[in-house]
């Protein structure tokens, strides 16, 4: 017996599972879609957990889907918040070389950023690092003042309720359990009854691969979780940090070193590290689930990636084990951080697709199956991009599904 019906359904109420139900019903009235979403709210996984960051687009190798998304979606992302009074705060950022051997990769990444269209870029000295940041070490820096931050909890909650008043259905506590193809609909097995569907849209985030699983497709990569780690300053030493303190990152990792992030609500982040989570939702050291750490275990790439990346891996698993070691790679940003001034403890697990070589995708990837698109990878910057990527989701779904818009 099938409870209720829809024309699309969206397994997963995470920012870019909302921010394209919001859109395709915005586009296409007549379609009936639902977010089915396992949690009891919205974006509690990698959405709730991030550091909260509108990036400028600096990093990302132009042309990739990282430079095209995050460009357009920044803008797009500031216009939906102006039009519905959601705060965000464009307090700028500074990439800080430390030393003189790493300014050729600070040029390389103003090159990048320039070319990717990141407004306002401007290299600064050491005395001008001091003036905006006066605690922060530095030989020189980009600054990025179109850099900001904002919740993204508060956006994905925005997303959801303009699904509600075009007519969309999110359905929470709904976990899609397994997924059978009959009769040229797709029948899901959930929590909240059976749900059937002409077209599906996975954007299950840390559990995509298993998603696509249940749907008898073979997506070709892993998510491997890494959880990223990382304290809040105590209240009485967030003013050591004026906007976000970043480092030059490593070009062959997608994760862009320690940092220190200040929040919308004036709190300080210190991190996050990037290590090996042992469950996929793995939020604590001691988070673990035999499922998802044996899934992995047995995942060929991931012993490739292991063999390839072993030192850094140890060297992230060593800084997470021993707080001296990560205050001292904070030190190296701002040197007068002491553990004493590091307060509450957190963190974040991103969903880190790799594939059976071993390489962990940069860029976004976003693949077509018979009546379904899946969100395989969608790494930082995500959530700046979520409504340009949406846009880029609308589109395939147009063509693929042949959607009408009367
Ligand atoms: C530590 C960290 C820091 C980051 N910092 C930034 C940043 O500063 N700026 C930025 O732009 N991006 C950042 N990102 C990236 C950004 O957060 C992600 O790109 C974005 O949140 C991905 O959204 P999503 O909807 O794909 O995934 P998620 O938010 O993980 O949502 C997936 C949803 O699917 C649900 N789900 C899974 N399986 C099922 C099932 N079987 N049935 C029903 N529901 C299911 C989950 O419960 C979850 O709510 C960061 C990411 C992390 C992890």
């Amino acid at each position: 017996m099938v409870d209720r019906s829809y024309d699309l359904a969206v397994i997963g109420g995470g920012i870019i599972g909302l921010a394209t139900a919001m859109k395709l019903t915005a586009d296409y009235p007549s379609l009936k879609v639902a977010v089915l979403e396992k949690e009891d709210k919205v974006a509690e996984h990698q959405t709730g957990h991030n550091s909260g960051v509108i990036h400028a687009g600096i990093y990302y190798a132009p042309g990739s889907q990282k430079a095209n998304f995050c460009s357009t979606g920044g803008k797009l992302l500031r216009d939906f918040c102006d039009a519905r009074g959601i705060e965000y705060d464009m307090c700028g950022k500074l990439i800080v070389a430390v030393t003189d051997d790493e300014i050729p990769r600070l040029e390389e990444l103003y090159r990048r950023g320039t070319e990717n269209g990141a407004e306002g870029l401007r290299m600064v000295g050491k005395e001008e690092i001091a003036e905006i940041e006066p605690h922060s070490a530095g030989v020189k820096a980009i600054l990025s003042p179109n850099t900001g931050i904002i919740d993204y909890q508060e956006v994905s909650q925005a997303y959801a309720s303009e699904l509600g008043e075009n007519g969309g259905d999110l359905l929470t506590g709904a976990q899609v359990r397994s997924m059978e193809r009959r009769d040229g609909l797709v029948y899901l097995d959930t929590t909240v009854g059976t749900i059937s569907a002409k077209y599906i849209l996975n954007c299950a985030g840390l559990h995509a691969d298993t998603v696509a699983k249940m749907m008898g497709v073979d997506i070709g990569v892993r998510i491997i979780p890494f959880r990223g780690e990382y304290f809040s300053l105590i209240p009485s030493k967030a003013h050591m940090v004026k906007g976000l303190i970043y480092p030059v990152p490593n070009p062959d990792l997608p994760f862009l070193g320690v940092h220190f992030t200040r929040r919308v609500n004036g709190s300080v982040e210190a991190g996050p590290n990037a290590v090996f989570a042992l469950a996929r939702e793995g939020y604590s050291k001691t988070s673990f689930s035999f499922r998802d750490t044996f899934g992995t275990l047995a995942y060929p790439g991931f012993w490739k990636m292991s063999a390839k990346y072993w030192k850094v891996g140890f060297n992230e698993q060593y800084r997470s084990a021993v707080k001296s070691v990560f205050v001292k790679s904070l030190q190296t940003l701002m040197p007068e951080i002491t553990g004493d001034d590091l307060g509450d403890p957190g963190a974040g697990v991103r969903a880190q697709a790799v594939d059976r070589n071993g390489q962990l995708l940069q860029d976004f990837s976003i693949a077509e199956t018979e009546n379904a698109i899946h969100v395989l990878n969608a790494p930082s910057p995500g959530a700046t991009s979520s409504l340009s990527i949406s846009n880029y989701i609308v589109d395939i779904a147009e063509k693929s599904f042949g959607l009408d818009a009367a």
